[in-house]
């Protein structure tokens, strides 16, 4: 395996690209169902041109106020960036946010569902793609819903024409060692496949490859991607 010169974004996406594809073949996966998100907050529109120079497509922002300047600038640049939103999304905020992006990682109540639906309704928008947050470990601090309530706000969700959920999302706790939340990444593909739901955006940089083995469709690197946030 040709080691990937890691201090360029180019080198560190290639570098992440070859341990996904390590990690698909450990669990017999094709590294093509797996989609790399390359978590931008904090970092420039520089950093973006630079990483979809280097073939990244897809992008993720966790706040309204750092996603739609970013958006701007990037299409002032004629930069063909495909963005999700990935942090928790206040309902005040769906109208600015719902034109410019292609996901919402982070569907976290019924009620945020229904102003996605009436925006969407209203301005003639596409069916958003949706993965709901899921709070695996029932931490206090954690956004997403409790997993027993997950499978009342699915049938909620079903009758929702403007939103297609696409599978869960989990923000695993932070730990030293990455072995540590595989449990957490088997329950989310667990309750996932319980609830007949395929996508799973789950791994961060520190723990995307034990992500992949459990199972992950997309994950979400940022530091390892871009550098250590300031
Ligand atoms: C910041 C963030 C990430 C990426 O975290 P890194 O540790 O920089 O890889 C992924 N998902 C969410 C929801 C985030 O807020």
């Amino acid at each position: 395996m040709p080691s990937a010169d890691v201090s360029t974004i180019a080198g560190r996406i290639a570098d992440i690209r070859s341990s996904i594809a390590r990690a698909c073949e450990r669990a017999g996966r094709e590294a093509a169902e797996v989609t790399l998100i390359g978590v931008t907050k904090t970092f420039t529109v520089d950093d973006v041109d630079e990483a979809i120079a280097a073939g990244l497509e897809d992008f993720g922002e966790n706040r309204a106020q750092e996603l739609l300047p970013k958006v701007e600038e990037a299409s002032r640049r004629r930069l063909h960036a495909r963005w999700h939103f990935i942090g928790h999304l206040q309902r005040n905020k769906v109208r600015d946010v719902l034109p410019h992006i292609v996901a919402l990682h982070s569907l976290d109540s019924l009620r945020l569902a229904a102003t996605i639906e009436s925006e969407a309704e209203r301005t003639g928008l596409e069916r958003l793609r949706c993965y709901i947050e899921v709070n695996v470990a029932e931490e206090a601090s954690k956004e997403g819903v409790p997993p027993a309530e997950l499978p009342g706000l699915l049938s909620s969700l079903a009758v929702l024409p403007h939103l297609e959920v696409a599978g869960l999302m989990t923000v695993a706790p932070q730990v030293s060692d990455a072995e540590q939340v595989r449990p957490v990444f088997r329950a989310l593909r667990e309750l996932a496949s319980a609830n007949g739901l395929r996508g799973l955006s789950m791994g961060m940089s520190e723990d995307y490859a034990v992500a992949i083995e459990e199972g992950a469709t997309v994950v979400r690197v940022g530091r390892a991607l871009f550098g250590p946030r300031v």
